[in-house]
């Protein structure tokens, strides 16, 4: 088995920390000065590893590996969420750079740009797997400074590179090694996570119309309360979810607004966004399903409520065949302390699934911190896991 050297896998991890660090975080927002530099500095390393390095049109970069057979491409993301952690993304990344290293052959690693999605969703991953059109990329902008995609490509010295895009004949698949961002192994005493599958999610947004009118004079039985409204409907909701959900369904209604939002004014509009996610297509059907119903229910009261589809994405099952090896590689390594279980964030894996067999293989987050610059992870656990993938790689590999 090769031996990953735990020391050089850190060393590196504390450097791609430096661009943009952040406390004990860091802050690299996709195509911030930070951000570019990290990606330069990734293409040397990839090239000091003795891969061919390059840096394409939508920003990702790639360590190729020359050597003939098929290889496994392993990577993550480099950006971060605005004053973040120093793991997310780049543990996945680093993890790839080092097993390239300590196998010497049959990978290749990807930092897919704008995981984070502070331009779109999942750019660099889907650009890789053809599912990105010039079209849309000229439509995207950056979500707090308003710079176009196009032109922050411009400045960073990437736009009119071409966009490599995958040849599956070329891989046996793709493994992202991630931390949890939630709290489960570390609650279980677990150090290794074999994702099963990928949550997909469905969001709305639910409108509801009364009348606007004075809080003194307006009686009770002729109002058309738009905030009762969706206070009601959100209650049943609450209500009724849990007897129809499955065991890891997710449900949120993350934003309310009432207007205007006054102690005296009988508020005449009300507006949420609502999501709610699972592995399962066939749970979440149900749930769209009785969500209809109970805005069709509250629409015979007195006010009118619409439900808009917002975006949803599939749930991505992770490759069996994928999972049984890193089982077996951790099982080796620590044994009894690794179970399987779904991703409830969404990752790039979930959109190269859908042109490679895929896998994920989490590390615990202390605390089930993460988004937040505190997130951290054990160094024990950092090398436990990349030694984990890399049994994992050379198994798959001679397979
Ligand atoms: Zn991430």
């Amino acid at each position: 088995m090769p031996t990953i050297d735990g020391p050089r896998l850190l060393s590196d991890l504390y450097a791609l920390r430096k661009f943009g660090e952040y406390k004990t975080g860091a802050h690299r927002p996709t195509f911030s000065p930070e951000d570019i530099q990290s990606r330069h500095w990734l293409s040397q390393r990839l090239t000091d590893a003795g891969l061919t390095a390059e840096i394409d049109g939508i920003g990702n970069v790639y360590g190729l590996c020359q050597a003939p057979g098929q290889k496994l491409l392993l990577g993550s993301h480099l950006e971060t969420q605005n004053h973040a952690g120093w793991l997310d993304g780049a543990l996945g990344v680093i993890y790839g750079l080092e097993i390239a290293r300590a196998l010497g052959g049959g990978i290749d690693v990807a930092a897919f740009a704008d995981e984070e999605g502070h331009f779109g969703g999942f750019i660099g991953s889907r650009s890789f797997c053809g599912a990105l059109t010039d079209a849309e990329i000229g439509g995207l902008a950056d979500r707090n400074s308003g710079v176009s995609l196009n032109d922050a490509l411009a400045s960073a010295g990437f736009a009119g590179r071409p966009r490599r895009q995958v040849d599956p004949a070329r891989y046996r698949g793709y493994i992202e090694a991630h931390i949890e961002q939630g709290a489960e192994l570390e609650d279980k005493g677990l150090r290794i996570g074999v994702v099963t599958a990928i949550v997909g999610s469905r969001r709305f947004r639910i409108m509801v119309e009364g009348q606007q009118n004075h809080a003194g004079t307006t009686r009770m039985a002729v109002r058309r309360d738009a905030g009762v409204a969706l206070a009601r409907l959100s209650v049943a909701i609450h209500d009724l979810f849990p007897t129809i959900a499955g065991p890891r369904t997710v449900w949120t209604m993350g934003r309310i607004l009432i207007d205007p939002n006054q102690p005296s004014i009988v508020p005449g509009r009300a507006d949420a966004l609502f999501q709610f996610r699972d592995t399962d297509s066939a749970v979440l059907d149900r749930l769209e399903a009785a969500l209809e119903d109970l805005v069709a229910t509250a629409n015979q009261g007195p006010c009118r409520i619409t439900l808009q589809d917002r975006s949803r994405t599939v749930p991505a099952a992770m490759d069996t065949g994928f999972q049984a090896a890193l089982d077996r590689a951790a099982e080796a390594r620590c044994p009894g302390l690794h179970q399987r279980m779904p991703s409830g964030a969404g990752h790039d894996a979930q959109i190269l699934s859908s042109r490679l067999p895929s896998a994920m293989l989490f590390v615990p987050s202390i605390g089930g911190i993460s988004h937040h610059w505190s997130e951290n992870t054990s160094d024990d656990d950092i090398v436990l896991g990349c030694q984990v993938l890399a049994d994992a790689c050379a198994d798959l590999l001679r397979a």
